[in-house]
């Protein structure tokens, strides 16, 4: 099964270019960066038997359960409270243990502790060089072999893993137009542009980073990979997802911003490659407001 990881399907709508990574065994493009942060701790220090420890509210925490289980490891995974029902059931279907870190207490910290307490590894993606080495070395090369004339590349960032390898390997490669999408009205936008941000005008986009930038984000920024940010709203988000459905590609939230954004450069007469990462049927209350 892990060999089933990577080389997911590119479909042409109008000259955007949705690379589907649902395609990927677990349902996300976070199985790639499972596997690559699992083989490289396996490589340096874990055996079999050996337990790693995750802290995410994401789709990471079930491609590192399931990525656990294929290596024949242990997997822990911190959840913040509040937590989608589905990805929790997801992640212990997958074998992983559940720890919910609540609301007063450091996630990051706990990780730590636990890390020392079972001589387990923690992974950190948010760090981890094998987060964006996975695109690097995979989702960027399969896009230069199914796409052969593009010009922009849009992605969102939560670790920033995917936007900063395949955007690397794209400018090392041809030097595309890199796009980066971060939620309009996050701590990490007030960061960025200097302006303060009422609290009523913050919004959440589950999938994209909210806080902090992550090292992949500041790398992708200081070494020029990005060239532009743009700020998505909830609104444009779904407006995107609702376009997808159409089309009959059942995208979840961060696939309806992608595919907003990519169409924004299309009209303008450009070729895009974005990415679909995961499907609205992980986010059942949006499937109830939206659908239902
Ligand atoms: N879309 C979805 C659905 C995700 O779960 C994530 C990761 N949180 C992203 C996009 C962003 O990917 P990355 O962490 O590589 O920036």
């Amino acid at each position: 099964m892990l060999s089933m990881i990577g080389n997911t399907p590119v479909v042409n709508e109008s000259n955007v270019f949705l690379k589907l990574e649902y395609f990927n065994p677990t349902g996300s493009h976070k199985d790639r960066t499972a596997y690559y942060m699992l083989k490289s701790a396996y490589e340096k220090e874990l055996r079999n038997g050996g337990t790693v420890i995750e802290y995410t509210s994401g789709n990471t925490g079930i491609s590192v359960a399931w990525a656990s289980k294929m290596l024949g490891l242990k997997s822990i995974i911190l959840v913040p409270e509040g937590t989608s029902v589905m990805k929790v059931k997801l992640i212990k279907l997958f074998g992983g243990e559940i720890v919910r870190v609540p609301p007063d207490v450091d996630g990051h910290e706990y990780a730590e502790k636990l890390a020392t307490e079972t001589g387990g590894i923690f992974l950190q993606q948010r760090k981890n060089k094998a987060n964006y080495l996975a695109h690097y070395e995979t989702t960027g090369p399969e896009i230069l072999r199914q796409v052969k004339d593009f010009d922009v590349f849009v992605m969102g960032a939560g670790t920033g893993g995917t936007v900063y390898g395949v955007g690397k390997y794209l400018k090392e490669k041809r030097n595309m137009r890199i796009v980066m999408l971060m939620p309009k009205g996050s701590y990490a936008q007030e960061y960025l542009t200097g302006k303060k941000i009422e609290e009523k005008d913050r919004e959440i986009m589950e999938g994209f980073t909210y806080h902090s930038l992550s090292k992949h984000i500041e790398r992708a920024i200081s070494e020029k990979i990005v060239d532009e940010i743009k700020w998505v709203s909830s609104e444009e988000s779904i407006a995107g997802m609702k376009k997808l459905w159409t089309l009959g590609i059942p995208g979840g939230p961060t696939s309806g911003a992608n595919y907003y954004y990519a169409r924004r450069y299309q009209k303008s007469g450009l070729k895009v490659v974005t990415l679909v990462p995961d499907q609205i049927s992980r986010y059942p209350h949006l499937l109830e407001e939206l659908i239902i």
